[in-house]
């Protein structure tokens, strides 16, 4: 538009003045001409300097190629059309996508057709975010940092705290968005938290789920000493355990204030598979023969513990003790078990079968107590057992009925892991007891390659038969390509049917 008024105005003018210019001087003729002249010249600069395309011109008011800020909404309101001096905005056509809620460059291409051609020009927009973020402190320590592209950001929040000669704190946050956009603030405090959030679990620390079964994860609870209930804001790998496969799963969840001090605490998820009698259900995940050496009853008064230890020893082969109460003597004998690298499990408080047996709790609180004890004399975790008479006892039936069915399912809830076995060395029968060949050759013949033999024996007093058989054991079983393993909470569980 403004073209042609200049254009008109220059005309006016120029004519105006030619024409007074010759008019004074009586030259009529030439007034006129040069009236023409100047109109030609005009004409003539016009379309020179019009763009080529026959005078069709794209026009944009706010440049050519532009830098938008993200979600500021783009409508090209600014690009116009014209033919000559003529506006055909209206058929003006853009083309391409543009999202200015996305970083990036996009082009749209504007055209017009006129007289069938084509004509274009194509705009560069640049999306981009110079915003910085937004750093909010609120009430106690607590801040959130929440960007107009990233979003929450509360996580990047870097915090440092400076202590003052006053006493009193000065605490600045700092936070950079991923278009490198940084906002700052700081604060005064009196006291800062430096204390992490207290976790508990929901539920035991150890979990025993059979493989297939399903895992329901109990949680977690968090207690800030500033912030308080930061229950809602733990998180946890729980997610992984994957009760198709065995092993041992550890779940951490975690805490944080918004001070940045991390709460932590573990749970171990086992998963395990059952093993009974049967060989093929105690096969080994990569075929290797696995003999876990089992001793119950123990520790002797006389020395047919510390024999076996000797053995073990020499052999350099691990075992398992499933121990009853013992004095001051027998805790020497269990200190041994534990530096040598041997487990020791629990076994009963009381072997007394109508005692130990008379009731649920009677059995549960005697592991309790054994636990404990160990753990005080020795500082030794155990959650390993071992039912008297194995969890296919019937015996117990005679005090109550319906216990071991129970007794088992009470156990793995509390997170202790109960092994049966499956070769019995024989060596509790009577007729047995003092034969060592016997012990020897039922202990062999019950073997099997390629899976996990659980072998029961006993190290009480009169089992000195046992403590004789025992480096015959160990002869046949590593020339015969056997390795000996102590039982730990990651060996598949033995466990035989219940029968009461
Ligand atoms: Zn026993």
């Amino acid at each position: 538009m403004l073209l042609p008024v200049i254009e008109i105005i220059i005309f006016a003018i120029v004519s105006f003045c030619l024409y007074k210019f010759f008019r004074k001087r009586k030259y009529q003729l030439l007034s006129c001409m040069a009236v023409i002249a100047v109109l030609f010249l005009i004409l003539l600069i016009q379309f020179a300097f019009l763009p080529s395309g026959n005078g069709v011109k794209i026009n944009y008011k706010e440049g050519q190629n532009l830098t938008l800020e993200v979600h500021t909404p783009y409508g090209g309101d600014d690009v116009t059309a014209k033919k000559g001096f003529t506006g055909i905005t209206d058929t003006l056509k853009a083309e391409g996508e543009i999202n200015t809620d996305v970083l990036g460059e996009y082009t749209i291409r504007y055209s017009v057709e006129y007289d069938g051609k084509t004509y274009y020009s194509d705009r560069v927009i640049k999306v981009v975010d110079t915003t910085a973020p937004e750093l909010k402190l609120e009430d106690g320590l607590k801040f959130s940092a929440i960007d107009n592209y990233d979003g929450d950001i509360t996580d990047k929040v870097a915090v440092t705290t400076e202590k003052q000669e006053d006493g009193t704190y000065l605490v600045k946050y700092a936070v950079t968005d991923s278009e490198g956009n940084t906002a700052t603030a700081e604060r005064h405090v009196d006291k800062v938290d430096t204390e992490a959030p207290k976790m508990t679990l929901n539920g035991n620390k150890v979990k025993v789920i059979m493989l297939g079964e399903t895992y329901n994860d109990e949680g977690a609870k968090a207690q800030d000493d500033m912030e308080g209930d930061l229950t809602s804001k733990i998180t946890s790998n729980a997610d992984e355990v994957d009760t198709n496969t065995t092993g041992v799963y550890t779940v951490t969840y975690k805490a944080e204030d918004s001070s940045g001090n991390v709460g932590e605490i573990t749970r171990n998820v086992h998963v395990l598979k059952k093993v009974g009698y049967d060989p093929n259900l105690a096969k080994t995940e990569d075929g290797s023969s696995i003999i876990h050496l089992t001793f119950d009853d123990g520790p002797s008064a006389n020395d047919v513990t510390t024999r076996n230890l000797d053995t073990l020893k020499k052999y350099g082969v691990k075992a398992t003790f499933f121990v009853v109460n013992y004095g001051e003597e027998g805790l020497k004998t269990i200190k041994r078990e534990i530096e040598e690298g041997h487990t020791v499990a629990i076994h009963t408080y009381t072997h007394d079968y109508n005692k130990c047996y008379g009731s649920e709790d009677a059995y549960f609180e005697g592991v309790m107590k054994m636990h404990d004890k160990i753990l005080a004399d020795t500082g030794y975790d155990t959650n390993i057992i071992r039912f008297p008479g194995g969890s296919s006892n019937a015996v117990s039936k005679k005090y109550v009925p319906g216990l071991m069915t129970r007794l088992t399912k009470r156990m793995l809830d509390a997170g202790y892991l109960y092994y049966d076995w499956n070769v019995d060395s024989t060596d509790a029968t009577t007729k047995n007891q003092k034969n060592a060949d016997a012990i020897y050759q039922n202990v062999i013949s019950g073997l099997s390659k390629g899976r996990h033999n659980y072998i029961l024996m006993h190290d009480i007093d009169a089992k000195s038969a046992t403590a004789d058989a025992l480096p015959r054991i160990i002869e046949y079983g590593l020339e015969n390509g056997y390795t000996f393993e102590p039982i730990t909470s990651s060996t598949p569980v033995c466990a035989h049917g219940i029968n009461n």
